[in-house]
């Protein structure tokens, strides 16, 4: 790495690729060998400009690929660590360099501050289509930009790497928070607890699903980071300093401290933040040193904490968001309520735009299963989730918002018996009727983590219900159609058969073409067929010029054929990736009281124009 980047004219050449957490993995290495080509080649993958503004609390992260940018703030609190230690300082660094040194940790905190106060959703997911944008636009960003690709996994694994080392560092709770927050939402909620699988991006609007990797076919980034979030279910649940035990995470553990001979067993009942930490000895003929505990005192837990030793309650010593429970010895036993409550969150630029949590948990609302193996391509092998746009996106109260969230917080019902979920809350004064769950457990039907909230009666309800309205009232015309061209399960339920064609991607859309010479063909199901069904054929702007051949019919001797030349400049509309549709009416001998209607499609001596979608429409 040192030869090939220092013969570089421009080592800073490198900073233009991917290139993640290269300084922090360098400077890991460089503070185990001491070796300075290793602090030199960290040093080539240091973006200081970066650094610099975000030490001057700039948010420049508007356009910026968020998953490259994260591990660069964690290279730079390594070098802030390792150097902080001033022999360390003055052997390896000039003078001017030691004075810059505190920008680098300014930068980390800087740069975590902004991402969690402009740019993160309830979940503690971060970014749009894998990019910061605009700060404070998280509900543009989920609903009027593309809403299935919120929050890539990849972002939240390293979002926690940062917390933990800016704790570690700064001992502020605020950064456990943040962790417990995403561990118990993000991380856990991007496993399939069926097939093991991963999410990509994990949608945040209502109306999608989480989509998960294929166990044969696919292994996405977030399928690796994914994995290893998990292999750190026994991590940062606790941090030690000299005699004194931070305990930080409320998931049941046990702890063994073997130069204390003592051993710690934290039950945690997660449905109503009841904890109950047993100390005992780990050796049991061995004397045992006392330990003083901190207990962190989650955001999600509001009012005091309420700590009891061996049943006494303990008076209040909170200090900076610690509980402290001095000289624990074995037999002793701490008992804690975290007080858990439903909350009402929402994006700063859609106060109505609400997410709801229970203690630390995000909930999810349990909407329908709509096409649940619809996905769309989004760049190189990676598929999201398609929409159902009729699915339920509002929840509809008849009084007003103030009075509204009041209720909300005192009327919830909560059912803890339940052995799918953990919880389960019904929402008081809406009228629509939906279940809210853990996001973490939602994984096999589609949902809502944020929902709009209207007041019933008003303007913008009645406007969303207009909408509604004609969506569902086009979708009551479809006789059937093909949106998805997957040589898989979509294609092969209309029957697919096919010589010299193939499938592919372009401008976020999957298409079918038949090479020279070859065909496609399907049998799409049209008992709802009414006279004057049109056919509907979506095609692309870059293919203006070529040539689709169609034969339309079951009956051989009666069939409808036509040459279609692809031509955008007759489109009633082109859409800004170039899609347009062209309608077709088809003559009704050919398909009224068929049940099926078979369609084939070449190109005849040339390649054919891609298609990108087939609908039968009734008029
Ligand atoms: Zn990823």
């Amino acid at each position: 790495m040192y030869q090939r980047v220092s013969r570089l004219d421009d080592p800073k050449y490198m900073l233009k690729v991917e290139y993640g957490g290269m300084n922090d993995a360098l400077y890991h290495l460089f503070s185990i060998t001491k070796d300075e080509r290793h602090l030199t080649a960290a040093t080539y993958f240091d973006e200081v400009e970066l650094f610099k503004d975000l030490a001057a609390a700039k948010d420049v992260l508007p356009g910026k690929h968020a998953n490259t940018t994260i591990p660069k703030l964690l290279g730079a609190i390594r070098r802030y660590e390792i150097f902080d230690d001033p022999q360390m300082a003055g052997q390896y660094l000039y003078e001017k360099d030691q004075k810059q040194l505190p920008i680098y940790l300014k930068a980390a905190e800087n740069f975590w501050r902004i991402v969690i106060n402009h740019h993160t959703y309830a979940t503690g997911g971060n970014s749009q289509s894998e990019h910061f944008h605009d700060p404070n636009q998280l509900y543009h960003d989920a609903v009027i930009e593309d809403g299935a690709t919120t929050c890539e996994t990849c972002n939240t694994h390293n979002m926690l790497k940062l917390s933990r080392e800016l704790f570690r560092v700064t001992g502020d709770k605020k950064y456990l928070d943040y962790y417990d927050r995403t561990y118990s939402n993000a991380i856990l909620g991007s496993q399939n607890p069926k097939t093991g699988m991963m999410t990509y991006f994990q949608p945040m609007a209502a109306g999608y699903r989480k989509v998960f990797n294929r166990p044969y076919d696919e292994f996405w980034c977030c399928t690796g980071t994914g994995i290893e979030s998990f292999t750190k279910l026994g991590d940062s649940y606790y941090f030690k300093e000299g005699q004194t035990l931070y305990a930080t995470g409320y998931f049941s553990n046990q702890l063994s401290l073997p130069k204390e001979n003592l051993k710690l067993d934290m039950q945690v009942d997660r449905k109503v933040g009841a904890v109950k930490l047993t100390v005992s000895k780990l050796i049991d003929n061995k004397t045992s040193e006392p330990l003083n505990v901190k207990f962190r005192h989650p955001d999600w837990s509001h009012g005091r904490l309420s700590v009891k030793k061996n049943q006494k309650t303990q008076p209040n010593n909170e200090t900076f968001g610690f509980v402290e429970v001095k000289k624990l010895v074995p037999g002793d036993v701490i008992e804690i309520n975290l007080s858990m409550t439903l909350t009402v969150g929402s994006t700063p630029d859609n106060q109505q735009y609400i997410s709801l949590k229970y203690g630390p948990y995000v909930l999810a609302g349990k909407l329908d299963r709509y096409q649940m193996d619809s996905d769309r391509p989004n760049g190189i092998l990676v598929r999201i989730s398609t929409l159902n746009q009729t699915a339920t996106s509002t929840l509809t109260a008849h009084m007003d918002w103030p009075s509204w969230q009041k209720k909300a917080h005192a009327d919830y019902q909560l059912q803890t018996e339940n052995e799918r979920y953990l919880v389960k809350v019904g929402l008081p004064g809406v009228d629509e009727k939906i279940e809210f769950v853990p996001y973490y457990q939602v994984y096999d039907q589609r949902y809502g983590v944020y929902f709009q909230w209207q007041q019933a009666g008003s303007l913008a309800a009645k406007q969303r219900q207009e909408k509604l309205a004609a969506i569902e009232a086009y979708q009551n015309r479809i006789v059937d159609q093909l949106t998805n061209f997957d040589q898989n399960n979509w294609e092969f339920n209309k029957h697919l058969q096919a010589k010299n064609s193939e499938v592919g991607n372009a401008y976020g859309r999957r298409f079918r073409q038949a090479g020279v010479t070859g065909y496609f063909s399907y049998r799409f199901d049209i008992k709802k067929a009414q006279p004057k069904m049109h056919m509907i054929l979506i095609f692309n702007k870059s293919d203006d010029g070529k040539l689709l051949a169609t034969h339309i019919g079951n009956d051989p001797d009666n069939q409808f054929q036509s040459q279609i030349v692809v031509d955008s400049s007759n489109a009633k509309s082109v859409d800004k990736d170039g899609f347009f549709e062209l309608e077709i009416e088809l003559p009704k001998d050919i398909y009224l009281d068929q049940p099926s209607l078979k369609i084939c499609f070449s190109g005849l001596q040339d390649t054919s124009a891609r298609l990108f979608g087939i609908q039968f429409l009734n008029a």
